[in-house]
């Protein structure tokens, strides 16, 4: 049969195996792998002093060892909750602890109780792993991958589990003090899976940290810095999502490119930084108007595209002359005083089978047509001809 203390000895190697990959994840500065490392690094700690029982004082093996075991179960919670951008709530926490502190002395020191001992820290360790389950599950941000979520829940109830049935195995037992309790094999078995899985538990966050760093690169390269807006590249993918959809649907489509007009002159003027800001509060200034399912992309420079799902050239001409009615009227703060601007804009209806491309080209054609005839304009690619449908208040 497994000895008892090879089993704690497998869990603080694998600990300490892990240490250094967590340590690896530190500087992603995610929020809570800190907590996760430091938690990691107190099993490494804790585990060896219990396998020290007899050789060194019960102080240390039993008191400090568990309560150090219970402090890294807390501090695994936190960085869940730190992960999730959840609230800590500490006053709960610390008092846990105390309390157990305080139940580990009196089992030890008043009456000497091994199975009141194991009941009290599998309670408390239960009920943080029940705690990390429900946290993970309910939290989990939606546009991340379910399973790292999924394996860190499944992972803390099998602990949370196996800690309850060893407690309540533990209660059974009477002669108190007999370290011998500890080698029966149903007791060896529960010690052994949960050793297993609280390294196992690390790992989990790892899995979720990962998961974590390629979701927010993938969505660092759909977005543009700058303003917010989808890239280019976003935009795109966007577009072929939407075009399914209408496809399918068998709803209009229109694409609205604008073009902020003499934008060089706004650099000029009030620097790159003055004219940064006319980028963002142009983008502020759309977001604002756009329906649900509408997409912003900037695609490049002060060139925007619109995606107007549900939308035909008409309602596409109505919400371009909305917005630069609500450009124009309004000065921007550059940084460096009040700028007013306009913008010429081009759209295009898309058909079944065009690619972006051709949409983009068509809705490009009448940009061109609207900077051609004036600037301050918008204009509507209709068949092969682009006509002039709209002129706002001159600049
Ligand atoms: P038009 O009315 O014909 O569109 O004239 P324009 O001045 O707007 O167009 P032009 O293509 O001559 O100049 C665009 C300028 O936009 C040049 C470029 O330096 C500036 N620009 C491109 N990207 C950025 C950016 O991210 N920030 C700032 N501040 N300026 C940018
Ligand atoms: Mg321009
Ligand atoms: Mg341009």
């Amino acid at each position: 049969m497994l000895d008892p203390a090879v089993a704690i000895a497998i869990s603080a190697l694998m600990s300490l195996m892990l240490t250094p990959l967590l340590g690896s994840l530190l500087r992603s500065r995610m929020p809570g792998v800190s907590d996760w490392f430091a938690s990691n690094l107190m099993m490494v700690v804790a585990l060896p002093l219990i396998l020290l029982r007899g050789r060194i004082p019960d102080a240390v093996s039993v008191v400090v060892a568990n309560e150090l075991m219970a402090l890294s179960a807390v501090i695994y919670y936190v960085g869940c909750a730190r992960f999730l951008q959840r609230p800590v709530r500490w006053s709960v926490l610390i008092a846990g602890l105390v309390a157990l502190g305080a139940a580990l002395v009196y089992w030890r020191y008043v009456v000497d109780s091994i199975p009141q001992r194991v009941l009290v820290t599998v309670l408390f360790s239960a009920a943080l792993c029940m705690a990390v389950a429900v946290l993970v599950v309910r939290h989990r941000p939606p546009a991340r991958a379910a399973y790292p979520y999924w394996a860190t829940a499944t992972m803390a109830l099998v602990l949370g589990v196996c800690q309850l049935v060893r407690g309540v195995y533990f209660t059974t037992l009477t002669g108190t003090t007999n370290t011998l309790l500890f080698a029966t094999a149903g007791s060896v078995a529960l010690l052994a899976i949960g050793g297993a899985i609280m390294p196992m538990l690390s790992m989990a966050a790892m899995m979720m940290v990962h998961d974590a760093l390629l979701t927010d690169a993938r969505a660092a390269a759909d977005r543009d810095f700058l303003t917010g807006a989808l890239s280019r590249k976003g935009f795109e993918a966007a577009v072929q999502r939407l075009s399914a959809g209408a496809v399918s649907s068998g709803v209009p489509l229109s694409l609205l490119i604008v073009d902020l007009d003499h934008f060089k002159a706004i650099n000029d003027t009030f620097g790159h930084a003055g004219g940064d800001a006319v980028l963002r509060e142009f983008v502020r200034r759309v977001e604002s108007q756009l329906r649900r399912g509408d997409v912003l992309g900037r695609m490049g420079g002060e060139e925007f595209a619109i995606l107007l799902p549900e939308a035909g050239t008409d309602d596409a001409l109505r919400f371009a002359e909305r917005l630069s009615r609500s450009v124009t009227l309004q000065p921007v703060d550059t940084g460096s005083g009040p700028r007013r601007y306009s913008f010429s804009g081009g759209i295009a209806a898309w058909q079944p089978g065009d690619t972006f491309d051709l949409l983009n080209m068509r809705a490009d054609a009448a940009l061109y047509e609207a900077k051609y005839s004036g600037r301050n304009r918008i204009c509507v690619y209709q068949g092969r001809t682009e006509e002039s449908a709209f002129a706002s208040v001159p600049p």
